[in-house]
């Protein structure tokens, strides 16, 4: 395979969207780079179109009001970014949790977007869809990122098995993971797998001093759940890093999970209940938003 060298200039990954400055996604100024393809399938996933990969079915072809979308010679849906006028037409229509808008991307051509902002930038974080899918493509992007003295973040939902992966934890500053639920039934449920993994991270990104971030969304009603979760989480974490308790909001939350969780978002003083549970619980950085 052809290679500068230091890294790979044939592999690619596909790209949902890039965010030049992003003041939500970490600490800091940072560009976030959003992976397409998630293992999880959450009932409050605000972004379902990130889910899956394009199967080329061609339903949202026709739709599209502006011809960005056509079959190529091999019949697989393709996407013109420039006549795009993103109307957001195709992901709802979408039967499948994809997206039509997905650029296979190398490791130069991301670096690219970054060296413009480096000037501007703290860091860079990976997100999804769920980024750990690309790890190798993630391990030669830090590796060039920390080169140009900037810091690199993974936001995950932990499905990936972190402590099989040292080259990746090296170059990243850290790890924002997130904990939707402490029990295998409700997780099976909620995020559609037990969650054992997502545990052991937990475990081990504290243990190495790699864990950002923890986040957990509160559901509306949902007392025991939510308890088990922030307990579990607070009493794990202690005063390691960040937690961050965060509201359910039904924006972007597909009809059939609405009906289950409801159309009402997490009221503040609900959600603050918890933050405050997890402080006394030892996780002094327990915050709401
Ligand atoms: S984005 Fe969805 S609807 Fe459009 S071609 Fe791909 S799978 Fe089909
Ligand atoms: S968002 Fe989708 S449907 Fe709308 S213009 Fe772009 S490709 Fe077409």
């Amino acid at each position: 395979m052809p290679s500068t060298g230091a890294y790979s200039i044939m592999k690619k990954a596909p790209v949902n969207k890039i965010i030049q400055f992003s003041n939500v996604d970490g600490p800091g100024n940072r560009t976030a780079i959003f992976f397409q393809g998630c293992p999880f399938n959450c009932m409050f996933c605000h972004n379902p179109e990130t889910i899956h990969m394009c199967s080329s079915c061609g339903l949202c072809v026709s739709k599209c009001p502006a011809g960005a979308l056509a079959f190529d010679e091999g019949g697989k849906v393709v996407w013109d970014s420039g006549k795009c006028v993103q109307c957001d037409t195709c992901i709802k229509l979408c039967p499948h949790d994809a997206s039509p808008r997905v650029t296979w991307m190398s490791v130069e051509e991301v670096l690219q977007q970054i060296r413009r902002c480096a000037p501007y930038i703290d860091g860079i974080t990976c997100s999804g869809g769920e980024c750990t899918l690309r790890s190798e493509f993630m391990t030669e992007l830090f590796r060039e990122v920390v080169r140009l003295g900037k810091t690199c973040l993974i936001d995950s939902n932990g499905s990936y098995d972190f402590e099989k992966d040292p080259a990746l934890l090296e170059f990243s500053q850290g790890v924002m993971l997130d904990v939707k639920a402490a029990e295998r039934s409700w997780s099976e449920k909620l995020i559609s797998d037990p969650g054992d993994m997502v545990l052991k991270n937990l475990d081990y990104l504290k243990n190495i001093g790699k864990l950002y971030e923890v986040r957990t969304v509160i559901l509306p009603g949902r007392d025991t759940e939510n308890e088990n979760t922030v307990r579990y989480v607070a009493e794990h974490i202690g005063d390691a890093c960040f937690y961050k308790i965060i509201r359910y909001r039904p924006f972007g939350v597909r009809e059939r999970f609405l009906k289950i969780l409801g159309e009402e978002e997490t009221d503040e003083a609900y959600a603050g209940r918890y933050a405050s549970l997890a402080r006394e619980l030892g996780a002094s950085k327990a915050y709401v938003v």
